[in-house]
């Protein structure tokens, strides 16, 4: 059967001597694994679509056993990536989060639009590494159904307090007034290293966090205050990796290099 479907390459594998196997994010199937025959090679036509993160038109050949890839024509390459390490290494985290959440056959069409948007604001530059970080972050948390409840202290019901502490586990903030009240908690500073309890919010990021969940697909990526972004960044991240229960090498990476 010949499947022709928009598509963007998420991963690459090198196979035998000029062969790469393609974890290509589709909007009509969800994640394909598809073998792109001698697409190393500087004549083949497949060459640029097979490049990671590529997006554009496939054809494939499937069968019961396996994808071959047939045509390929690539609309976007994102080679402003390439010009700076960080965001390459950023774009490479959104890829590999995102081949990870997508499965064969389950399309996720805001997820793979997410992933897009995030990649091409860091290829082109037109948005710092760390807001496109905490914005996708946050944003896939809501697609996939998993958005903390940002609104108020889950134990006094106001949205009244300067401190928050975000649960990463069930997703709930408690404001430092109950805190008190209550055995006390142990922050994600105190825990560095081991799993994560809560992460320390201000109001301000709070709030700005609850936005970029649930405000229009414009506003995403919306540039938060310069005071908040560390903070909204380290709970951001740490819900996510929290919630989907994984290590991505291309995390520990990224926060290599990224100061
Ligand atoms: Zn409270």
């Amino acid at each position: 059967m010949l499947l022709q479907v928009e598509g963007f390459v998420a991963n690459t594998t090198d196979c035998g001597e000029s062969d790469k196997m393609l974890t290509l994010i589709t909007r009509r199937y969800g994640k394909l694994s598809v073998y792109a025959r001698g697409c190393r090679k500087l004549t083949s036509k497949f060459m640029t679509a097979s490049l990671k993160f590529s997006y554009g038109d496939y054809v494939i050949n499937k069968t019961e056993k396996s994808c071959i890839l047939n045509e390929a024509y690539a609309k976007m390459t994102f080679f402003g990536l390439r010009r700076d390490m960080v965001n390459l290494a950023l774009a490479d985290y959104v890829a590999e989060v995102t081949a990870d959440v997508i499965m064969p056959e389950e399309p996720e069409d805001q997820i793979l639009e997410l992933a897009l948007n995030s990649i091409y604001l860091l290829s082109e530059q037109k948005k710092q590494h760390r807001t496109v970080k905490t914005a996708f972050e946050t944003r896939l948390m809501t697609y996939l159904g998993l958005a903390p409840h940002l609104d108020r202290c889950c134990k006094c019901g106001k949205n009244e307090d300067d401190t928050y502490y975000l649960d990463i586990m069930d997703g709930t903030v408690i404001c430092s007034k109950c805190t008190e009240k209550s055995a006390g908690v142990r922050t994600a500073e105190a825990d560095e290293g081991k799993a994560y309890i809560v992460s320390v919010l201000s109001k301000e990021a709070k709030d700005f966090m609850k936005r970029t969940a649930e405000c229009e697909k414009t506003k995403i990526f919306a540039n938060p205050p310069e005071s908040i972004i560390k903070e909204i960044g380290a709970a951001s991240e740490r819900y996510l990796i929290n919630q989907l229960e994984k290590n991505y090498k291309t995390l520990d990476f990224y926060k290599e290099i990224a100061d």
